[in-house]
């Protein structure tokens, strides 16, 4: 017998690579240590007497269907729900468009398996979310990043994506830029895609959590044929659940239910009736301004600590949503090399380089703002300023 192990790897495993932000997360749980390096919710707000009291009615009335075996497509009802909340929204879909996930996560790999071929063309936003790369990544695809600016990617840079399988973009406090697009922007953009056949995937799970007012119309509500639509209960209720949903245009729609088939048979359908149990009646609408108003007063705690402490030459712009702040060092600084040293002071951020598909910014990082308090926060961001000065 040979002493090297039997298995051989598929091509696609070379592609997978542990998160860097859980290798990141691993050390920064450490007691103490105050972590603004996490993409978590504030379990403060999870509803949990909600929670309870919805299990118990789920058990009591339809114990053995919430048990049972169910639809891949998922629960009637809430595919319904989705359907008619997106409605309000402007966005006109059949309940027999919607897909229930798990997660939104699942979502990401569905539309990579369904769409991308090894070599193909997909184009991203620059920075962009780090889950949705790894999601993609075992399926081959060759990234077209599509350089920006503070209103969201630059309509005329969408040239560059054109014959890609999909621009994948996330228009509502983006994970991790936190930037909103414009509705100029919007309009542009889909526009563009349109005249260039380029179809659009629009990640969307932080558009609820708005500070001041609601985000512009979604890309879906502007061009139902061209665009997927995926959404997420992670942050509205929890993300334990793992539930969130698609919206695919009809042609779409069969072979992204044969592949979820094939994933997993069917999203936990106890947890779909729980969830919809709770929000049937209009839940969300009370307790969404709750989280709302507890971010919003994270976001601003975090801004005046930036204000206060960050040396000149440091820049972010102030979200107007979601979870994250992004922060340009000055130039020639290095986020990475920064981290062990921030740690070693009692506090970690995320290294904004693992969030590019290609052409990395080395000196940016990622800052979340909404699972520590006002008062660490401020400790937080003058250690970090503390060890950037140190660093220079
Ligand atoms: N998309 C984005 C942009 C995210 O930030 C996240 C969560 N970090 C997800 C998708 C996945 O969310 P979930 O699977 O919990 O719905």
């Amino acid at each position: 017998m040979n002493s090297n192990p039997p298995w051989q790897m598929a091509r696609r495993a070379q592609r997978m690579n542990p998160s860097v932000i859980r290798e990141i997360l691993k050390v920064t749980e450490r007691p103490g240590i105050i972590s603004l390096a996490g993409g978590l919710p504030s379990a403060d707000t999870f509803p949990v007497e909600a929670m309870r009291a919805a299990s118990e009615r789920v058990l009591r009335d339809t114990p053995r269907e919430a048990l049972q075996y169910a639809a891949s497509e998922g629960y009637g009802p809430l595919r319904d729900w989705v359907a008619e909340q997106l409605a309000g929204q402007g966005l006109k879909v059949d309940a027999s468009q919607v897909l229930i996930t798990t997660g939104s996560q699942q979502g990401l790999d569905l539309v990579g398996k369904v769409l991308i071929d090894a070599g193909s063309r997909v184009a991203v936003e620059s920075p962009t979310y780090l889950g949705a790369l790894q999601a993609f990544n075992p399926y081959e695809p060759e990234y077209q990043s599509v350089p920006g600016d503070d209103d969201g990617p630059l309509a005329d840079a969408l040239a560059l994506a054109q014959g890609a399988r999909f621009f994948y973009v996330l228009p509502n406090f983006q994970n991790p830029s936190g930037r909103c697009l414009s509705e100029t922007r919007r309009a542009e953009l889909v526009t563009q895609a349109q005249a260039l056949d380029l179809p659009l995937v629009e990640d969307n799970p932080y558009g609820d959590l708005w500070f001041d007012a609601p985000p512009p119309a979604s890309l879906a509500s502007r061009w139902s044929e061209g665009v997927v639509y995926l959404g997420s209960f992670s942050k509205v209720l929890a993300p334990g659940l793992r539930l969130g949903y698609v919206v695919a245009p009809k042609p779409l729609f069969p072979k992204l239910l044969q592949a979820k088939q094939a994933a997993d048979l069917h999203s936990p359908g106890f947890n779909q009736r729980v969830v919809h149990e709770v929000i049937r009646d209009g839940f969300l609408r009370d307790h969404v301004p709750t989280i709302r108003t507890r971010y919003k007063a994270q976001r601003d705690a975090m801004r005046a600590a930036l204000e206060r402490h960050m040396p000149a030459g440091c820049h972010w712009t102030v979200p107007s949503g979601g979870m994250f702040f992004w922060v340009e060092l000055p130039a020639g600084s290095d986020a990475m090399a920064l981290l062990p040293k921030a740690v070693a002071h009692g506090m970690a951020f995320v290294p904004g380089a693992a969030f590019y598909a290609d052409h990395p910014k080395p000196n940016s990082l990622r800052l979340s703002f909404v699972t520590v308090d006002a008062e660490r926060i401020e400790q937080g961001i003058a250690l970090l300023a503390r060890a950037l000065k140190e660093t220079r």
